[in-house]
Order: C-alpha cells, then structure tokens, then sequence
C-alpha cells in the first residue's frame, strides 16, 4: 500500500481506519452477548505470605472464554469494554462471583481474602457502592474479605471526589489496594491522606530487579516508604528464586506471580492451594 505517494497513504489510513472501526464495532456486540450468555469466567491467583509462606489472599482476574477464539486475557477486550460502559455490568459480574467464590471457600474452612481489579470508570459510577454492598450480602461476605484494587489515576483528579469514596469504602471494612504502584504519579503526601491498605509494587519493576540497580533502589524506596506508611506491600509478576529472595531479603511482606503459581480457575486453585491438611 503506502509507497510514500501522499494520495495511497490516505488511501491506506482510511482503509485501517475503517478497518478498526469495524472490529471495534464488533467487539462491542460480541462483549454484550458474552455477558448475557455468560462466557466471562474468573481465574484466581494466589498471594503469598513472605515469611511464613502461606497463602493469604487470591486476585480474582477476568478471562473471556469465546465460543470461537478460545480464552481471551483482559488486555484484549478491558479497554474496549471501558470505553463503551461495559465495564459497569462485567465489573458488577466481577464482584458478585468472587464474593461467592470467597465465601464458599471460606464455608470450606479457607479464609481468604479476594482482591478484585476496579477500573476508573467503574470507579466513578453513582452505583459503585450499592453494587459492592450488594454483591457482600448477596454472598453473605463479610467486607474485610473484599479488597479493591485501584490504580493511581483515580487519585489524581481530586475534583472528582475519588477520596471520599475511598473512605466510605474503607469505613464499611472494605480493604483497599494500589495497583500498579510506581507507574502512575501519586505523591507522599497523597497516600498519606488516603485510607488505603495495600501497595502492590508493578511488575515492571520486579522483572530485572536482580540486574538493574536501579530498579533495585526503586523497590527498595517503595518497600520502606509502605513500612513508614503501616501499609502492606506485595511485589507483582515474581517469578524467578532471585526475585524472590531479593525481595523476602529486603522486607517486602507478600508477594504474587508465576514463581507460587499463573491464574488458576476456581477447581484448580483449590485442589493445588486448598486440600484440607
Ligand atoms: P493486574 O491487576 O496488574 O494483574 C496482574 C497481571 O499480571 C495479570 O494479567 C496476571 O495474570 C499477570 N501476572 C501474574 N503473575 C505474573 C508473572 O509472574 N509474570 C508475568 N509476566 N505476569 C504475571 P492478566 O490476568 O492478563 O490481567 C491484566 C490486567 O487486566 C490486570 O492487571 C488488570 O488491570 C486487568 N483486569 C483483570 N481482571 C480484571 C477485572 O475483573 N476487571 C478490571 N476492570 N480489570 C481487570
Ligand atoms: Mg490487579
Ligand atoms: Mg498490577
Ligand atoms: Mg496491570
């Protein structure tokens, strides 16, 4: 196509637009259907206790099992269904089956906390709070069971009032998370006035942890800012022994990724993680 000749460049930019619009169009058919014939399922992975070892959480994360293409992971559709307001009823699907998933494990004798991932339109919805509520006494879940996991842009925009939901989400015993900590912007003085729990240090930062100095000062910064802070702070994407005793070493309190396990679906989580002992 696009030879350098000014007139088939456009001719191409058009073509691969149209072409994009079409596939959006259709992605966004093929969510809504999903959600009404529920092709949606959740896997669940677990988070780790640095010092003892155990299990002490799982992160519910949403994959889309399409009749034709196989599973799908998130970075195929979220966005999409974010910019169409799909987001709003998956997410409400979300929250309802891991709260019922919790609780059943709880039933089991498996008291774990379920983290499930908020995204910022999701965030700002006016039925936010009644959804979550009602997804914890649909399932019977007691709140300090549900931690949210937010990224830092829902911070950032102070006019929208995100703060305050956070504590209200907070004063009902629900556990809050910062996701993808260190790739946004938050200042000190920001998480300080927010009532949050967690901070989940981003892969990003954990992949050459072992190699790259800098990332190693990074991690280090961010695990003795958390400590200062009396928040708890899990590193994400861990998957190697190096990894991993880098962090244990320097006194990070959780961690997640495929060095304990990938995302595992609900009956292979339970029988690997879960066999009464
Ligand atoms: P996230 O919340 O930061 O989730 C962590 C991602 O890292 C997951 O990808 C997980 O499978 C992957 N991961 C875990 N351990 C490792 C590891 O050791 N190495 C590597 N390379 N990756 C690891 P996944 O499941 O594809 O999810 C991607 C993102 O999609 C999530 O990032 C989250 O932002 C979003 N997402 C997932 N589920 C939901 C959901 O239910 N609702 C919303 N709004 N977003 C979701
Ligand atoms: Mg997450
Ligand atoms: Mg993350
Ligand atoms: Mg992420």
């Amino acid at each position: 196509h696009a030879k350098g000749n000014g007139t088939n460049r456009y001719q191409f930019f058009d073509d691969e637009m149209n072409r994009r619009v079409v596939e959006r169009t259709l992605l966004e058919n093929s969510l809504r259907s999903a959600l009404k014939s529920s092709e949606f399922v959740l896997e669940y992975q677990p988070q780790m206790d640095m010092r003892t070892g155990q299990i002490v959480g799982v992160e519910a994360l949403i994959r889309w099992a399409h009749p034709a293409l196989g599973l799908m992971l998130p970075s195929r559709f979220i966005a999409v269904a974010e910019e169409c307001g799909l987001i709003v009823p998956i997410g409400d699907w979300v929250m309802r089956t891991a709260c019922l998933q919790a609780k059943a494990w709880q039933d089991n004798g498996h008291p774990l906390v379920v983290s499930v991932n908020l995204s910022v339109a999701q965030f700002h919805q006016k039925s936010l709070l009644k959804s979550i509520v009602d997804a914890l006494q649909q399932a019977q879940l007691a709140p300090q069971f549900l931690e949210l996991e937010i990224t830092e842009s829902i911070l950032m925009d102070e006019a929208k009032g995100g703060i305050d939901t956070l504590r209200v989400l907070r004063n009902i015993g629900i556990r809050l998370a910062i996701d993808d900590f260190g790739t946004g912007f938050s200042s000190l003085s920001y998480l300080k006035r927010i009532p949050i729990n967690k901070l989940k240090i981003d892969q990003s930062f954990v992949r050459d942890i072992t190699v790259d100095p800098e990332d190693a000062v990074i991690i280090n910064a961010i695990i003795v800012m958390a400590k200062s802070l009396n928040l708890t702070v899990i590193a994400e994407g861990v998957e190697t022994q190096e990894q991993y005793r880098f962090l244990q070493a320097h006194g990070c309190d959780e961690y997640q990724g495929y060095y304990s396990s990938k995302a595992l679906t609900a009956d292979m989580f339970a029988r690997q993680f879960l066999q009464p002992s």
